[in-house]
């Protein structure tokens, strides 16, 4: 079995069928395991669910997918992120709040936990330090926990009782053995590690590999919708540089 695996989609049509295009270029995939933030920033929010539905898949609920729904206020989001969080609620199909609504904090898939931000506080913790790492390897069970919302794809390894840092650079074929790990696949719809190709990763389960993959998408086909839906200006432009 290989899974596609999604974080933070983020409403970016473009970004989110780009890489779908790619993994079947490069050997197919039986389900999607996506890590949260469907919604939010994008443009297309109503068609990035819709699409998701499409395929078979398992989902965790991020905070902005939560926002969306009214399941959380947007008091602690930045006032460009609340605007198109407003925006977004208004484009969402009763069937789409539900899905929404549906979405669970953490899911255990064999070897794996799921969860958008990190399995200690799934939906707003960033695991992007060593110290967060560390105290979250006591929160979940499973050897591997798959983590979004940072958009920085990176690894955390749990070695000799503490947490180290590697890197997870596009291209990198990953070898699962038997340390434990905190992987991040990095964003599809808003890259923030300073390249603004849209980034997700296949887990082949016989090969027991996490491939991790960066594919170039039409960023001004994203950018002219936003604009044409008055989406904030700021978020247009951090297409453009990935962050
Ligand atoms: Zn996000």
């Amino acid at each position: 079995m290989r899974y596609a695996i999604l974080g933070d989609i983020h409403a970016n049509l473009a970004a989110f069928e780009a890489v779908l295009r790619d993994a079947d270029r490069r050997g197919g995939f039986d389900k999607i395991w996506c890590l949260g933030d469907v919604v939010g920033y994008g443009p297309d929010p109503h068609e990035c669910i819709e699409l998701l539905r499409q395929h078979e898949h398992i989902c965790v609920a991020g905070n902005h997918d939560w926002a969306a729904i009214g399941k959380m206020d947007t008091s602690d989001f930045n006032p460009v992120a609340a605007q198109a969080c407003h925006w977004t609620s208004e484009q969402l199909t009763e069937e789409d709040v539900d899905y929404l609504k549906s979405l669970p904090l953490s899911i255990g898939q064999g070897d794996f936990t799921l969860v958008h931000g990190s399995p200690r506080e799934p939906i707003w913790e960033y695991v992007l330090s060593i110290e967060a790492a560390e105290v979250n390897f006591a929160h979940f069970e499973t050897a591997f926990c798959l983590v979004g919302h940072s958009h920085v794809p990176l690894i955390f390894e749990y070695t000799d009782n503490a947490a180290a840092y590697k890197g997870f650079p596009g291209g990198m074929n990953l070898k699962l053995e038997g340390t434990r790990l905190i992987i991040n696949p990095g964003g599809v719809g808003q890259p923030r590690d300073g390249d603004p190709r849209a980034s997700y990763a296949i887990y082949d389960a016989d090969a027991r590999t996490v491939h991790h993959y960066r594919v170039e998408y039409d960023i001004s086909a994203t950018q002219n919708k936003m604009e044409e839906r008055g989406l904030p200006l700021p978020l247009i432009e951090r297409l453009n540089e990935g962050w």
